[in-house]
């Protein structure tokens, strides 16, 4: 007998908004735009992904589009039983499709997620992520607009792009204003390199959880930090292996990081771009790297526990977790 994963409540924490788009949602924007399909689960390293990523943006040319996308990203995840989404949302990159304000078009992203949450039951908060390429300048100005949401949809702020050569230290300013809002710091490490920079993440920035952060597996101590403090690692397997980031799934560190006993939860990340949304990521975290059903129970509850939803939400996913792994 096997439990339907589909039914296991949980929470997806490592999902960037536009990448969650349907396939053939981003073929009609390529069409639309006459434009071509930009490339997909083929990529020759980060650089080449983040260069499709700016195709897959530029494709997005009215605010129609950007609701197009809320709404089907909250049917699949309502599809593979996540209960909770904390999408990762850069409203500076939608500016343009709002007369330049990032802060008009975090509220039409917001008042899109309220719709998407009363329609599906799917409860829906955002992570605002500066990158690590833009300016530190750029980064407390999205940190000042993430700590005016925080009683408004916003739960988090986060850092991503290129970890080579942007180190997070010089963010440090961004990350005490997300801090002291009350917001989840929620930046991305380890994904590109390696231990040290998820001992930024958890020293210099304090971080609540790390987005990847398998990289830590390499230093044993800091791996034993991490477990300690409880810090949370939003993994995201499909991802790190058409990046590279690892050989293949069979050697995904997942199991090895439970096993030390660092909390993990399962995503997807950029599912347009990497194939899997989360509940194959689950699947293939079942099947491929071997994961328990207790495991898989123990990654959902820290979806869970260590997001930003609030805590009636928390409560009833939580038992119903229980209840699938009773069932
Ligand atoms: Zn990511």
């Amino acid at each position: 007998m096997t439990r339907d994963l589909a039914l296991l409540p949980k929470g997806h924490l490592h999902l960037h908004f536009e990448a969650s788009m349907r396939p053939a949602t981003l073929r009609d924007l390529a069409a639309e735009a006459g434009e071509p399909v930009p490339s997909w689960a083929d990529f020759a390293d980060f650089t080449d992904f983040e260069a499709a990523y700016g195709d897959v943006l530029r494709l997005i040319r009215r605010p129609e589009q950007l609701e197009r996308v809320m709404t089907e990203m909250a049917d699949d995840a309502q599809a593979d039983g996540v209960v909770y989404v904390e999408v990762t949302l850069a409203p500076v990159l939608h500016a343009a499709l709002f007369d330049g304000s990032a802060a008009a078009a975090l509220a039409f992203l917001l008042a899109a997620a309220q719709r998407e949450e009363e329609r599906t039951g799917v409860v829906i908060r955002a992570m605002i992520a500066s990158a690590r390429t833009m300016s530190v300048e750029q980064a407390v100005e999205d940190a000042r607009l993430a700590a005016e949401h925080a009683d408004r949809g916003v739960v988090a702020f986060g850092l991503h792009a290129d970890e080579r050569g942007f180190p997070a230290a010089p963010f440090v300013d961004a990350f005490r204003i997300a801090r002291e809002a009350g917001l989840l710091i929620t930046p991305h490490a380890g994904e590109l390199v390696g231990p040290e920079s998820v001992r930024e993440a958890v020293e210099v920035l304090r971080a609540d959880r790390i987005l990847h952060g398998i990289r830590v597996i390499e230093d044993p101590e800091l791996t034993a930090q991490v477990a300690r403090l409880g810090v949370c690692l939003d993994v995201c397997p499909s991802s790190n292996v058409v990046l590279h980031v690892v050989p293949d799934l069979e050697r995904h560190p997942l199991p090895a990081l439970l096993a030390a006993g660092v909390t993990c939860s399962i995503n997807a990340d950029d599912p347009v771009q990497f194939g899997p949304n989360v509940g194959e990521e689950y699947e293939l975290a079942r099947t491929r790297l071997g994961l328990t059903d207790e495991q898989l129970a123990g990654c959902a509850r820290a979806s869970i526990t260590a997001s930003g939803a609030p805590e009636a939400v928390k409560a009833r996913a939580l038992a119903g977790i229980e209840a699938w792994l009773a069932s």
